[in-house]
């Protein structure tokens, strides 16, 4: 239930092996619709998602229409920008449009011989009794039941899959929301479709209690997100008029404003996102239902790990079918197991670095810590790699990125009160104590 882009991904994986198939997607196909949806929305791609697209052998063809962002470019109040690289040269997370993904899944589901697709058929009510989902076509309201063998849910954070097993004994469910909104926006592609800022990066203006970002586009353009309070000082309910908005982007993004000429009108027309983290256990009923992606884990998009941790799920649980060839209620139980320790990471992970983007970014401190922390990568790579590769650049399980990271932290704070400048790397005392806590690790 859901055809988004981990229900695609999980079709084609299950077709792939021979499973007979159903997807059902609530809206009509998004590629004939595709150009009412208007706006480019970008994602970024990381190394989990690229292994589960390869796995089903397309992550070449995805890789055409990624653009590599190669590290943050920080925009102060001032428009000077400072390039901080997310690891190695040559390490880079990717671009990529959201409708543009999801479509090229679709493509390959339909081509699947073992998979049928149906659009505009709303999960409204699942019966765990017979194994019967209730399905209501959005565009003609006709309804109609389904009987389903196995019934996996990918319809989201707001699942109706989910909302079953919620009704059951001992389901354990939370639903936590940040007060902050996010409205996206564009800085238009200049003449002869060119970028306006440098393209392979990631674009943030950092401001201490919220930000905005960009991402690039094929075409040229940058989708920005704003996050905003949606109370406060600075908050979106602060921001009224035409005249309120135009001021406050002068003032707080100088150097972005003249990009966005429809800056005003695309303000006022675009509705503000909520942000949550949904957890939830188990993920699965008997060997019937099991929930997987944002359905069973939504997250907060400051890392960038929502549709990669959902893909991961992907990975993971091809793994398990193969081992456990038809037991279903093995492998289900195995992968909630195996995956819900690490989403819960992911999911505080998540929050964790909005204040580092909103924030720490541009903290020349936290930029020097960066910079010792590569040093340390470089010098010593069995024993450190730095949190932010760990959880974009490697498929560790995120759970371990997060306890090896705050073991990092503890001995940051250790190195860094003696640290005022990259040189001071060298000092005797700063070896000492890195070989103490380093080395001896
Ligand atoms: C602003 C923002 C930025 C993000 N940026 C990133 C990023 O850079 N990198 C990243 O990895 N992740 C990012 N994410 C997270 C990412 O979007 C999600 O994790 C990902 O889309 C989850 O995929 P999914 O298939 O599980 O759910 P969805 O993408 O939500 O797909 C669910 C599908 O189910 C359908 N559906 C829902 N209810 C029903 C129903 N009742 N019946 C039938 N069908 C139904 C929906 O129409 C949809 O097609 C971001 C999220 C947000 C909000």
């Amino acid at each position: 239930m859901g055809g988004g882009l981990v229900g695609c991904l999980l079709s084609l994986y299950l077709g792939k092996k021979g499973y007979q198939v159903d997807l059902y997607e609530r809206k009509p196909d998004l590629r004939k619709a595709y150009k009412e949806y208007g706006r480019s929305i970008n994602l970024a791609l990381s190394d989990r998602g690229w292994k589960a697209l390869n796995g089903i052998g397309i992550g070449e063809d995805i890789r055409k229409v990624a653009i590599p962002m190669y590290g943050r470019m920080v925009h102060d109040l001032q428009g000077k920008i400072n390039f901080q690289p997310y690891g190695k040269e040559g390490q880079a997370i990717y671009s990529v449009s959201r409708g543009g993904l999801n479509i090229a899944l679709l493509d390959l589901v339909e081509k699947e011989a073992n998979i049928n697709l149906h659009f505009s058929q709303q999960c409204q009510r699942v019966d765990l009794q017979t194994n019967e989902v209730y399905l209501s076509n959005s565009k003609t309201g006709e309804e109609s039941v389904i009987q389903t063998e196995r019934l996996f849910g990918v319809d989201g954070a707001y699942s109706m899959v989910r909302y079953a097993l919620q009704k059951t004994e001992r389901f354990e469910y939370s639903q936590s929301y940040l007060n902050y909104g996010y409205k996206e926006l564009t800085i238009a592609p200049g003449p002869y479709g060119r970028w306006m800022l440098e393209k392979e990066a990631l674009h943030i203006w950092p401001r201490g209690n919220y930000m905005m970002i960009a991402l690039p586009n094929l075409n040229g353009s940058f989708t920005c997100t704003l996050f905003f309070p949606y109370e406060g000082e600075e908050s979106f309910s602060k921001l009224k008029t035409e005249a309120d908005v135009e001021a406050f982007f002068k003032k707080q993004f100088p150097d972005a404003v003249p990009l966005m000429p429809d800056l005003v009108e695309e303000y006022f027309r675009n509705t503000v996102g909520a942000l949550v983290t949904i957890k939830c256990f188990p993920w699965s009923h008997q060997d019937k239902i099991l929930l997987l992606g944002d359905a069973s884990h939504g997250i907060v998009p400051f890392y960038g790990q929502g549709m990669n941790a959902g893909f991961e799920d992907c990975t993971v649980f091809n793994e398990l079918l193969n081992q456990h060839n038809g037991d279903w209620e093995t492998i289900f139980k195995t992968f909630q197991e195996m995956r819900k320790p690490n989403t819960d990471a992911m999911a505080d992970l998540a929050i964790y670095n909005f204040m580092e983007m909103r924030d720490l970014v541009a903290d020349p401190r936290f930029i020097l810590q960066k910079k010792i922390e590569a040093k340390l990568n470089a010098l010593y790579p069995d024993k450190w790699i730095p949190l932010y590769p760990m959880v974009t650049f490697s498929d560790m399980p995120y759970a371990e990125a997060q306890t090896a990271g705050k073991q990092h932290e503890k001995i940051m704070a250790k190195l860094m009160p003696h640290i005022q400048t990259e040189a001071d790397f060298e000092k005797p005392e700063v070896q000492e104590l890195v070989k103490k806590y380093v080395l001896n690790s």
